[in-house]
C-alpha cells in the first residue's frame, strides 16, 4: 500500500467496495459500548489470527455484495444511528478507497462519531494526514502472541494514536497479559488503552484481578456485551 492517500481523482458513484454485510445494532465494546451503531463490515483481510470470529470476511468465503461509496453512504442514512463502525476484515486494506469511504461518511451530518476497527498492521498515518474530520476515531486491535499475528503489527501505529483513539489488547493467557504491559511500558501511547478477554479462554475476573495487581490504572476493562445479549456466534447482530 502507498504511503499516501491520494483522493482527488476519486468519485464516491464510482468507486467501489466489497462488503460483508451492513446492519444496525448497539456497540458491544469500547468506549462507545452501548450506543446504537451501524456497522460497516468490509470484505478483505491480510491476517489470519487464530481465534479469528470473523472467518467469513475473508477467501475463501467471498463478499456478500459490490456497492459503490455512494450507495454504501444511501445505505447507512435509512438507520437512525449516529453512530458508525467500520469494521471487517480490515477496513483499512482498500487505502485510497478506506479513505474515500470515510471522508464520504464525515460528510453525513446525522454521524457524530465513526471509528474504524483496524488490526494494527496497515500504516495509520496516511489515513491520518488524509482525513481530518474530528468524527473519524479509530480503535487499534494490537495482536497478541495467541493469535499468530504479533509479528505484523505496524508499531509506528502506537505513536500517533491520539487522546480520542483506542488500543485494545485482547488477551487469552499470561504471555498475551504480559506483552501488552510491555508494549505499553515501551510506547506509552496516547490513546485510550482497553484489555479484553478472549471470550472463550480468559475468564473476564482472572483479567480484572491482573489489571489491579500490575497494576495498570490507565486500562479499562471492556467486555462484549453483544456476546452477552447474543448467543456469541450469532451474525448481524
Ligand atoms: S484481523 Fe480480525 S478479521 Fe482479520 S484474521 Fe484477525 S480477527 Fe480475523
Amino acid at each position: 500500500m502507498s504511503d499516501r492517500i491520494e483522493l482527488s481523482h476519486m468519485t464516491p458513484d464510482t468507486v467501489t467496495l466489497p462488503l460483508v454485510e451492513i446492519f444496525e445494532t448497539v456497540e458491544g465494546e469500547g468506549t462507545k459500548a452501548g450506543y446504537p451503531t451501524v456497522f460497516i463490515r468490509l470484505f478483505g483481510c491480510p491476517l489470519r489470527c487464530s481465534w479469528c470470529d470473523t472467518t467469513y470476511s475473508y477467501p475463501p468465503f467471498q463478499a456478500a455484495d459490490v456497492m459503490t461509496i455512494k450507495e454504501i453512504c444511501e445505505k447507512v442514512k435509512q438507520f437512525s444511528s449516529a453512530h458508525v463502525c467500520l469494521t471487517g476484515g480490515e477496513p483499512l486494506l482498500h487505502g485510497d478507497r478506506s479513505a474515500l469511504l470515510l471522508q464520504e461518511l464525515a460528510k453525513l451530518d446525522s454521524l457524530v462519531d465513526i471509528h474504524v476497527e483496524t488490526a494494527g498492521s496497515i500504516p495509520l498515518h496516511p489515513f491520518l494526514r488524509a482525513l481530518t474530520s474530528p468524527k473519524i476515531r479509530y480503535i487499534m486491535d494490537y495482536k497478541l502472541l495467541s493469535s499468530g499475528e504479533s509479528h505484523q503489527m505496524h508499531l509506528p501505529n502506537l505513536e500517533v494514536l491520539r487522546p480520542q483513539d483506542e488500543l485494545k489488547f485482547v488477551v487469552a493467557d499470561d504471555d498475551d497479559f504480559n506483552l501488552a504491559c510491555h508494549v505499553l511500558q515501551v510506547y506509552k501511547p496516547a490513546s485510550v488503552i482497553l484489555f479484553s478477554p478472549v471470550w472463550e479462554s480468559m475468564e473476564p475476573q482472572i483479567l480484572v484481578q491482573k489489571m489491579l495487581a500490575k497494576p495498570l490504572p490507565q486500562a479499562k476493562l471492556s467486555l462484549q456485551i453483544h456476546k452477552v445479549i447474543w448467543d456469541p456466534q450469532k451474525r448481524g447482530v
